[in-house]
């Protein structure tokens, strides 16, 4: 076995026996999932990716997606119009917070949902269908295949969002939200429902890495400048009211979601994702974070390693 991989099985051998935290309920499919299911997978900058554990295992990315929408919006709409419906400061607040500004009504950050659905209302699109197609595009051009939406966690997600549903009507009072907040919260709710593999998710996290082109198709997916920013929001919010101890401790930027996949990248080195079920009190994979721990400290990538 190549040393890689035999570091990457040597890491998920540590963690396996660890069992605390809990599966994501609130979301009923979710509850479903097989919270033993551990996998971890590493890509680099020519696109070679290896993957260990269960890798074949799909999983709804859930928040993993917010970066991305945030990134393609950026992209297209530009720093100062994006930054006009939504801020880019740690919330100190958990994911599902409504955390508003008093007077503009503008979410603190696009990486908790607030934000994220404020964000998703800015992908253009008329109706449902063709917000949604194009969400899922994006996504997959960062994946570099064709990615789908799991219509059960779709509809259990839309069938329960109340919340988010609260969420997206005061966006709507506050002008951050344009036309039916219905249609932006369902757009939301299926781009949190699109079916992603380890695999999947690494790539995604390289195409961040490596300046916007995903490393695998070589598409020029977004400007060096867009994933800059991204990457930046990642290492300040991307781990919810977490976010200050895991730069701590793990010093990569970021981004969990609820269904326990983990997103981390070291910059112009490579992209990693691990997936593990079973959640901390922030909603953050618990052996997900221990594997990313690890993996930093073995291989001295905590951004603020001094060498
Ligand atoms: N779809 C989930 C929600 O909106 C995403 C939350 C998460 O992954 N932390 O509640």
């Amino acid at each position: 076995m190549d040393p890689v991989t035999q570091l990457l099985e040597d890491v998920l051998a540590d963690v396996r026996g660890e069992d605390a935290g809990a599966v994501a309920d609130y979301i009923p499919e979710l509850a479903r999932a097989d919270a033993s299911r551990l996998a971890l997978a590493v890509t680099g900058p020519a696109g070679g990716t290896i993957a260990v554990g269960d890798a074949d295992a799909e999983f709804s990315i859930q928040s993993i997606s917010k970066p991305f929408v945030f990134a393609l919006v950026l992209d297209a709409l530009g720093r100062d119009e994006v930054l006009r419906h939504v801020g880019v400061e740690p919330s100190g607040e958990p994911f599902n917070a409504i955390s508003l500004e008093e007077s503009t009504g503008r979410p603190a950050n696009p990486l908790i949902n607030a934000g994220a659905i404020a964000v998703t209302g800015l992908v253009p699109g008329t109706d449902l269908e063709e917000r949604s197609a194009r969400i899922v595009a994006g996504l997959s051009a960062f994946a570099g295949r064709s990615l789908t939406v799991d219509e059960d966690v779709y509809a259990s997600e839309s069938a329960t969002g109340e919340r988010n549903r609260a969420l997206a009507h005061l966006l709507r009072s506050y002008d951050i939200l344009h036309g039916d907040p219905h249609v932006s919260v369902e757009a939301y709710f299926r781009q949190c429902a699109t079916l992603v593999t380890v695999t999947d998710v690494s790539v995604m996290a390289g195409t961040l890495a490596f300046g916007g082109r995903n490393p695998v198709t070589g598409e020029k997916v977004i400007s060096a400048r867009t994933a800059r920013d991204v990457v930046s929001l990642m290492t300040s919010c991307g781990m919810y009211d977490g976010s200050g101890s895991w730069l701590l401790r793990v010093g990569l930027p970021a981004k969990s979601g609820v269904s326990g996949g983990i997103l981390a990248l070291a910059p112009s080195q490579f992209g990693v994702a691990v997936m593990s079920p079973r959640l901390d009190v922030h909603g953050n994979s618990t052996r997900g974070r221990l594997v990313l721990e690890r993996l930093s400290d073995e291989l001295g990538m905590h951004v603020f390693d001094q060498h």
